[in-house]
């Protein structure tokens, strides 16, 4: 039977009912400008001031820790440039992983061309960092690491309390890209030495356009957008109030429900995958157990990702690959190199990322449909015949 599965959580995710309630208000009737003096003025603030409470509360930070941002993206660009430029910086130097999403690699690329030093550490095949070498990396004039709590692709969670403290033994300001985990698994900024942390609305049942960025107090950054003076004259514009109240109350509901998510979530996650390793020739990338909960990211050899995606979209199926040859570039993800998989393998990439929404049954349907759509798509792959003749030629 034909259904629709949304399994793309990790590159968007639907807004909930209660996040939708909450912001309605402030789209029709409250629609006060916060800087405004008179009631619905007022009351805009006030709900922002509620939100930036809820966001606090999700990462262990105080309220006034927290600033409101158009994106993720944003939230990231402002880190590394906000640190790097601020005029008592301790040096000009950066390290980030090889493994960041493109918000801190294509920054950290620009902030080299305006002549600061980027070190890019390398990550072992599960894509954790290890590290004795980010110790190893860390220098007199680095002022900013940045490393991922969790990766978009492949799932895997880094040791960030220990990377934490040891940027904070070395001297240096400690950013994490929280987008795939904030509201999925615990945070806490205080317990892993955090000073800068970025989240987005829409990986957690908010909408798109609005994330924040974490700042700990008495961490200097310069700000990057400059005009009224809002956010304490770090993120000027007017605030997008309801998209604002929209993430305090997803951060609200991902606080209140974190540990039963994380339970069935994972049961979820797990049985995926033990159906989709069931294909012959495919293999899960990421860590085996530090990921997180909704991601199941494989490779499997003899089927090229976009087909697999198109085909599982014409059966109702959303689900995402890191091999994008429509793209112009036929080379697969810096995430897949960066695990050390050959272009031969990451060309077969698939990912299946499940949110609050997906089901039992959302499960059984993919593990009914994705065997049937390989098999019918190496049927056509003149690789898949050959290898079919000597399997030892399969690496
Ligand atoms: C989605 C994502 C971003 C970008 O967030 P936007 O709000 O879409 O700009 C940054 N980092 C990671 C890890 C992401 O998954």
């Amino acid at each position: 039977m034909e259904r629709f599965v949304y399994a793309d959580n990790a590159a968007t995710t639907p807004v909930s009912e209660s996040v939708l309630n909450a912001m309605l208000p402030y789209l029709r009737e409250q629609y006060g400008n916060a800087s405004s003096l008179y009631s619905i003025g007022r009351d805009s603030r006030r709900a922002i001031t509620e939100a930036r409470e809820k966001v606090a509360a999700l990462l262990g930070a105080q309220p006034a820790e927290i600033i409101f941002t158009g994106s993720g993206t944003e939230a990231d660009n402002m880190s590394l440039r906000g640190a790097l430029h601020y005029k008592k910086a301790r040096g000009k130097h950066l390290i980030i992983s090889s493994i960041e999403h493109h918000a801190i690699l294509h920054t950290a690329k620009a902030l080299e061309l305006e002549g600061y030093e980027v070190t890019v550490l390398p990550v072992d095949n599960y894509g954790i960092i290890p590290v004795d070498r980010l110790k190893a990396a860390i220098r007199p004039d680095t002022a900013l690491v940045s490393v991922m709590t969790a990766n978009n692709e492949i799932g895997t969670v880094e040791p960030i309390a220990e990377i934490g403290a040891a940027v904070k033994a070395a001297g240096a300001l400690f950013h994490t890209d929280a987008v795939q985990a904030a509201g999925h698994i615990p945070i806490n900024v205080n317990e892993m030495k955090i000073d800068l942390l970025s989240l987005s609305g829409h990986k957690m049942n908010a909408p798109k356009g609005v994330g924040a960025l974490y700042i700990r107090k008495g961490v200097m950054i310069q700000p990057i957008i400059e005009g009224g003076g809002q956010e304490r004259n770090m993120r000027s514009g007017t605030e997008n109030v309801a998209g604002i109240v929209a993430l305090g109350q997803a951060a609200e509901d991902c606080r209140n429900h974190m540990e039963e998510n994380i339970k069935r979530l994972t049961a979820l996650r797990e049985r995926l995958i033990a159906g989709v390793l069931k294909i012959p020739y495919s293999r899960l990338t990421g860590h085996p157990t530090s990921r997180l909960p909704g991601t199941a990211s494989f490779v499997i050899e003899a089927v090229e990702g976009e087909s697999l995606v198109l085909m599982l979209d014409t059966h109702g199926i959303c689900a995402s690959t890191g091999s994008a040859c429509s793209t112009g570039s036929l080379d697969p993800s810096h995430v897949l190199t960066g695990i050390g998989l050959s272009h031969d393998i990451a060309h077969g990439s698939l990912r299946l990322t499940l949110g609050v929404q997906n089901t039992d049954e959302d499960v059984d349907y993919i593990l009914e449909v994705l065997p049937q759509v390989v098999t019918r798509l190496r049927d056509m792959s003149p690789v898949w015949n050959q290898k079919k003749c000597c399997p030892e030629g399969l690496k």
